[in-house]
């Protein structure tokens, strides 16, 4: 193992809270010896605390405000990116099924995303009411290139970040907290001059602190915070504060703590709408989304099908259809899954697996029907989700 890969695996586990209750303390070393031994190499993710957590109580009411990143961190991950035309597929695709907010790329990264933003401006192809999301790192020059991009729109989301976790700032960055958060709050100051110099377009602001599952919550919270400021947010002006999982590392229900503690230290909590991003790599990504709706996000980002780096993003659609099966209407149309489905495996060249949850749901409620009611109530059985 390398000293960085070791230095990371200790970073990791620090995410900043002890068994003391101080947020921002250290764990003790790892054990050097006994190299076999999965305690010596791991260590369980440390808790929250927050013994008066209010979440395991709640139930999810409504539906989040869905953003779907398909045409960004899907497409990143796929062997062979998606064609122009192939986008502008999928674009449409996620329209019908009822994205309002619909992240599009990093057009400040590469031409090909410039000119995919440029051409969904030109052509008239963003209806009033959907709101397209370019990411960008908290960097002068990126920034300058993403509002170059976005000339022209009705309404857009400028999606800032930078990286906040203890392993970065160190190894990658070799920065101290105070220095990590200047960068986040220039980057800040230079999105909220550029938007005032193009008041023509309606601009959303949203900040992600990269990596947040394994930075310190309470720093977390002071970036966060300074963005806002810094962005001048009022709860009649809102912004978005996304909250990535950016590589899962715990149990859901840490997850939820994470996110309630967050929205109850946060001051003049109105002023943002807490968003998820989750990912899938203990496989638990659904899982962590629904209980940190639980635990007090407004707002969910994710894929179709799970489509993402690694083990994927969060699955919209499960997500969206557990909500249907617990009667909250989601606002998001999967009625047609197998031409969505169609239009999914052609662009992304991926294969939804025949296990998927959402390849058989409204059988098994259907089935549960027959067995236990007569043929008519089968038939009342809406069987939305159903491949064929
Ligand atoms: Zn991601």
């Amino acid at each position: 193992m390398s000293t960085i890969v070791e230095e990371k695996t200790k970073e990791a586990v620090m995410n900043g809270v002890a068994k003391n209750g101080k947020v921002g303390a250290q764990l003790p070393p790892l054990n050097a010896n006994g190299a076999d031994n999965p305690q010596s190499k791991y260590r369980a993710f440390p808790p929250v605390p927050l013994p008066d957590r209010q979440w395991p109580d709640k139930q999810i009411a409504q539906a989040p405000l869905w953003c779907s990143v398909d045409l960004r961190d899907g497409n990143q991950a796929l062997a062979i990116p998606m064609s122009v035309e192939e986008k502008l597929e999928m674009f449409d695709l996620l329209m019908g099924i009822g994205f309002k907010e619909i992240e599009i790329g990093f057009p400040s990264a590469s031409q090909i995303e410039f000119d995919f933003c440029r051409r969904l401006i030109e052509e008239n192809r963003i209806p009033a009411d959907v709101t397209v999301q370019v990411l960008v790192q908290a960097r002068e020059e990126l920034i300058r290139r993403s509002f170059e991009a976005l000339q022209g729109a009705q309404r857009a989301v400028v999606h800032l970040y930078n990286s906040t976790n203890p392993a970065q700032r160190r190894i990658v960055f070799g920065l101290s907290r105070d220095e990590i958060k200047a960068i986040a709050v220039r980057g800040a100051a230079l999105v909220r001059q550029l938007a005032d110099e193009n008041p023509q377009t309606q601009w959303v602001f949203q900040y992600s602190p990269e990596s947040f599952v394994l930075t310190e919550l309470d720093y977390s919270l002071e970036v966060c915070e300074a963005v806002a400021d810094a962005w001048r947010a009022t709860p009649q002006n809102r912004i978005v504060l996304n909250l990535p999982t950016t590589v899962e590392s715990s149990t859901p229900n840490i997850h939820a703590d994470q996110i309630e503690w967050f929205c109850r230290h946060l001051k003049e909590r109105e002023r943002a709408i807490i968003s998820l991003h989750t990912h899938n790599d203990r496989g638990t990504g659904v899982a962590a989304t629904e209980l940190a709706l639980m635990a007090g996000a407004q707002r969910v980002e994710g894929t179709l099908f799970g489509n993402g780096e690694r083990t994927g993003n969060l699955d919209i659609v499960t997500v969206a259809l557990n909500l249907l099966t617990q009667g909250v209407e989601p606002n998001l149309d999967f009625s047609d899954l197998p031409r969505i489905r169609e239009v999914y495996e052609r662009c992304t060249r991926m294969a939804v697996t025949p296990r998927h949850p959402a390849r058989c749901r409204g059988r098994i409620p259907c089935l549960c029907h027959e067995q236990q009611h007569s043929h008519q109530r089968l038939s009342s059985c809406p069987g939305r989700g159903c491949w064929s």
